[in-house]
């Protein structure tokens, strides 16, 4: 029983703790995941400086249950804010619409390329047609063949040209020719930037005047992303990114950098070699993979939705004039029990699925505690003090448990009391409250 007590107080105190975090001290937590992340130091300390601002303005922060759970709303918020909101969507207007693939060699273009030609066709229903605008490597346009083969859309290629800009023309014409209504131009890379490199793909948009140009990134890549993505941005002002190998182990830090430097917004994420690991990039998604915090948006609200705070201030008072008694015990059990699942609750908090991996919570340890109490009078639950040899005896009856069991229960409930009492005359203790008379 020891032990299941302690993983429900530990609990309570985390309630507790939360509720004391300042707004400085999130701010640094926050600040180190961004960086953690692969956020550069200088664009997480401007987005914390912002966030900071926002949250010594909104006096929510003051009344909250939980300051530092608000600020970690409000930095999601922001978060996907910077991020562009909502998921962008391409442009398909245009007849073809025209869509040049831009990028490194290697960011993953021409993998993109037969997935966005899947996209199109599955989820728009579109005809797309791939074109093989990379002439330096023959390997590339049979790479683009073969992508094409399996997704099921046409090719067009010119194996003998060594002018992208002829061969992108001359597939749109043989686009409209072909009633293919969309046109995925994938281009040559380079290892690094390069000018000749600029100069072509500058041509290329030029001109075929695509609908949407997209700048493909790998998202491993961190702060150099951010570098190229600049260059190019100024180069052939591109409408969106693509970050593709989502599927390892980046954080996505490179996804808030490219955005924030640039501007343009993510469009999609790549999270795979197969053509259907594409998805459309969702902002609040990446904010809170860049977090890595667990599901903290929906700890934060269920915590603010269940914690009553009324309940917490009272209880406050009354573990201030140590008078907290068995019924105060059991409405905090209840307001753990209303969040739900123990172990759920605790695999949403930061870290703590960590430390609790190998601790076993039992939702059914309460239960034995409830039953004692619920054997006791309700002079008893307000006195605890009342608590004799023979009354203890009759409630070890009443609840079927051995004298021993409530012996203990007694003892740990006092020695929590204690301890809470002493806690609640260091500084600190209910911060945002006012201070009890
Ligand atoms: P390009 O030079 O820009 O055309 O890049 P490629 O499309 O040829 O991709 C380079 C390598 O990255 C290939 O081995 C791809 O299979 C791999 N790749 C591309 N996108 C992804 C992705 O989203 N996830 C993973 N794991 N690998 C990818
Ligand atoms: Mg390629």
């Amino acid at each position: 029983l020891s032990e299941r007590l302690e993983g429900a107080l530990k609990v309570l105190k985390g309630e507790n703790k939360l509720t004391e975090i300042n707004v400085a001290a999130s701010i640094k937590e926050i600040r180190r995941a961004l960086v953690d992340a692969d956020v550069s130091y200088k664009i997480a300390k401007e987005f914390t400086d912002r966030v900071k601002e926002k949250a010594l303005g909104s006096d929510n922060v003051l009344k909250a249950v939980s300051p530092g759970q608000l600020m970690i709303k409000i930095v999601m918020d922001e978060l996907t804010d910077l991020m562009g909101g909502q998921a962008a969507g391409l442009n398909l207007a245009g007849k073809p619409t025209v869509i040049l693939i831009a990028g490194l060699q290697g960011s993953g273009k021409t993998t993109f390329s037969g997935k966005l030609a899947h996209w199109l066709k599955t989820q728009k229903k579109k005809s797309p047609l791939l074109v093989a605008c990379d002439v330096y490597r023959p390997a590339a346009m049979d790479q683009l063949t073969v992508l094409a083969e399996q997704v099921g859309v046409p090719v067009y290629k010119e194996p003998e040209s060594k002018n992208p800009v002829q061969i992108a023309l001359k597939a749109i014409q043989y686009a409209i020719e072909h009633k293919c209504d969309v046109v995925i131009v994938d281009t040559a890379g380079r290892l690094a930037i390069d000018e000749e490199m600029m100069a072509e793909i500058k041509n290329i948009k030029e001109a075929i005047l695509p609908q949407e140009t997209l700048f493909v990134v790998d998202a491993m890549t961190g702060q150099d992303a951010v570098n190229t993505a600049q260059v190019f941005n100024e180069t052939i002002n591109f409408d969106g990114v693509v970050l593709t190998k989502m599927d390892g182990d980046t954080r996505g830090g490179a996804a808030l950098s490219v955005k924030y430097t640039v501007g343009k917004p993510i469009k999609f994420a790549s999270t795979g070699e197969k053509m259907d690991a594409l998805e459309l990039f969702y902002p609040d998604r990446m904010a809170q993979r860049i977090l890595g915090m667990g599901d903290i948006v929906s700890f934060v609200e269920k915590a603010q939705e269940q914690f009553d705070e009324e309940l917490a201030k009272k209880l406050e008072k009354k573990i201030q004039k140590n008078k907290f008694d068995f019924n105060d015990f059991m409405a905090q059990i209840n307001q753990i029990k209303k969040m739900g699942d123990l172990k759920s609750i605790m695999g949403m908090i930061p870290g703590m699925d960590k430390l609790t991996r190998n601790v076993e919570i039992d939702n059914n340890a309460f239960k034995k505690v409830e039953a004692i109490i619920q054997s006791m009078t309700p002079k008893e639950r307000t006195n605890p003090d009342l608590l004799n040899m023979s009354r203890k005896q009759r409630i070890a009856k009443g609840c079927g448990r051995t004298l021993n069991d409530v012996n203990m229960f007694i003892k740990q409930f006092e020695q929590m009391r204690k301890m809470m009492h002493n806690m609640s005359k260091m500084p600190g203790f209910g911060a945002g409250a006012p201070p009890a008379g």
